[in-house]
């Protein structure tokens, strides 16, 4: 008899997460299950239907993926079109609304989603996440915009999260923001040598409005003596504006006009960003607007849209800066301690029997003192460990101990059920 054989590594070391990405484990799981809970709750109490789209699509639907600087994820193809990853998700959710706009062209859908999102970001890192959103698409009513901050708000209170600002601005339509843009060309066209290198990208490139996102303090303090867009609007996106202040007055949502919110490089008209304030600082829980040239850019009718959108990484960092914890809802109920293979083998069947009588049991896999398993029944916050030793496998017993009191009794096992459900009071 030789030595056992190792099986030779595929890799000296196991390579590390990808940056940009993002692992969750149980307890961020856990907090991304108590939110989602209360997003499916309010979704269906706002008439709100989920729907799922793929990760990955033909990429010439994702034609109005204009930021600069983040490129698509593309697959390229021997045979059929190039596929990329969505950069976000409300192009596949575009694409599942225009057969339905084809039907009838009045269609009105309101939708809430999540899904995997991934782009090169602009450090040329591949970044994925999970975002997740509300978009409504067809004719909206002009108070839909309060509506849906309505329950954000909701939403994000209830979570627990408090201090909330909106900053609302409107950025012009195909009719307007033309000319507003040539007016930012002019303004900037002195300022150059202030501005960062994307910032003069986006002069380079004709989209000097972009500058206002741009958080380098020397490009935002050149925007300080720029042209306001509300002095730009055309009739239609000046009353669109003034329907969404007059929406939030209804329902006491205070907001700030703020020019630095620009919204996604799809935003026409009224965009939004919802801020909370956690530990000192303004956290940008998500961003939110009109769409309406969307559906049209596809090839469907003038169609208007509205939506929301945030990610899984930024509403489990807000939840942690706030220290808020969702508690387990599963709690185990029963503790099986099985001491030796044969009570392990007991323990399984047991296991299963309390299962069919919906009776939550948890167990520790793998070998241990009986001291050191009572304690992880302690811990477990189950009431009751059910005992099986080396004796009671072979005898058909079981031991029952109330973990609080400590307090021990013998039963056969096919009574055990019987006892528990009566302690559990069931
Ligand atoms: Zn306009
Ligand atoms: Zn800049």
């Amino acid at each position: 008899m030789g030595r056992p054989k190792k099986p030779t590594p595929n890799v000296e070391k196991a390579p590390h997460r990808l940056p940009g990405s993002f692992d969750l484990g149980q307890d961020q799981f856990m907090s991304w299950e108590g939110f989602w809970e209360k997003v499916v709750a309010l979704s269906r109490t706002f008439g709100f239907s989920q729907v799922q789209t793929p990760m990955f699509e033909d990429s010439r639907l994702f034609g109005f993926w204009s930021k600069v600087g983040c490129q698509l994820l593309n697959f390229l193809q021997t045979k059929g079109p190039s596929i990329a990853a969505a950069p976000a998700g409300i192009f596949g959710l575009a694409r599942l609304y225009l057969p339905l706009q084809e039907q009838e062209p009045i269609k009105v859908v309101k939708w809430y989603y999540d899904m995997l999102v991934a782009c090169w970001d602009e450090k040329n890192e591949l970044k994925q996440n999970r975002e997740f959103g509300f978009q409504i698409f067809g004719p909206v009513a002009p108070v839909s915009d309060a509506q849906l901050l309505n329950l954000l708000l909701r939403l994000f209170t209830e979570v627990g999260l408090s201090n909330f600002s909106l900053e609302v601005n409107n950025v012009g339509c195909v009719e307007c923001q033309p000319n507003y843009q040539d007016q930012l060309k002019i303004y900037f066209k002195d300022k150059k040598y202030d501005l960062c290198e994307n910032c003069l990208i986006y002069l380079e490139a004709g989209n000097p409005l972009q500058i206002f996102a741009c958080k380098n303090l020397a490009c935002s303090t050149t925007t300080t003596d720029a042209p306001v867009i509300v002095d730009y609007l055309c009739e239609t996106c000046r009353a669109q504006l003034i329907s969404v202040l007059e929406g939030l007055d209804e329902l006491a949502i205070s907001y700030n006009l703020n020019p630095h919110v620009i919204g996604r490089p799809w935003n026409r008209r009224t965009v939004f960003e919802l801020r909370c304030r956690i530990a000192d600082q303004d956290f940008v829980l998500g961003t939110g607007g009109h769409s309406d040239e969307l559906i049209q850019s596809l090839g469907g009718a003038a169609c208007p849209a509205l939506g929301f959108d945030s990610t899984q990484e930024v509403i489990l960092k807000a939840l942690e800066l706030a220290q808020i914890k969702f508690a387990a809802k599963h709690r185990a109920e029963v503790f099986l301690v099985p001491l030796g293979e044969l009570a392990a083998k007991k323990s399984l069947k047991l296991f299963t029997e309390l299962w069919n009588h919906d009776i939550i049991a948890s167990e520790f896999s793998g070998p241990s003192s009986i001291k050191m398993q009572l304690k992880l029944a302690e811990s477990s916050k189950a009431s009751i460990a059910l005992i099986i030793g080396h004796k009671e496998a072979r005898e058909g017993t079981v031991i029952l101990r109330d973990v609080r009191s400590g307090m021990q009794e013998l039963f056969v096992i096919d009574r055990i059920i019987d006892e528990v459900k009566k302690r559990l009071g069931r």
